[in-house]
């Protein structure tokens, strides 16, 4: 079993566990995976980039601008996000569903060094992260789930 890190089409987060990667896939296809909050089908991993530092509580943060009102401070806040966001995907390379993989031969020194961005599950996180090996979930903007 594999727990993979979700979020809907409305930025909320959550967990599933499937068997594998493939059941996943299958099941995120076919519409029966839905938000536990709001219950919507589309879902997707959440995608995962190493090595930038980011306050503890930035995932409390999107969950709540993602749920509440957009106030200034908010606003300011969700700028910032797209801007690392769009840096991200714009200069590190996807290497998909072979991120722990990858963020390991990176740390290690085994491929020259490059930043990356892609998913992993919940586990592989916890992992990366005892191993020493930084890793952050991107942040999801609202405007990327129309
Ligand atoms: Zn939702």
């Amino acid at each position: 079993m594999i727990r993979y890190d979700l979020i809907c089409a409305k930025g909320h987060e959550f967990d599933g566990w499937f068997s594998d990667s493939a059941a996943y896939d299958k099941q995120a296809k076919r519409g029966l995976i839905s938000c536990t909050v709001c219950g919507v089908t589309k879902i997707e991993k959440q995608i995962m980039a190493p090595g930038i530092r980011a306050k503890s509580n930035r995932r409390a943060d999107v969950q709540a601008m993602a749920a509440g009102p957009v106030d200034p401070r908010a606003a300011a806040m969700m700028q910032m996000m797209r801007e690392y966001r769009k840096h991200v995907t714009e200069n590190s390379e996807n290497v998909g569903d072979k991120f722990a993989d990858e963020a390991r031969k990176i740390h290690f020194k085994e491929v020259k060094e490059r930043p990356i961005y892609g998913e992993a599950t919940a586990d592989d996180a916890k992992a990366l992260i005892e191993e020493g090996i930084e890793v952050h979930p991107i942040p999801r903007l609202p405007e990327d789930g129309n």
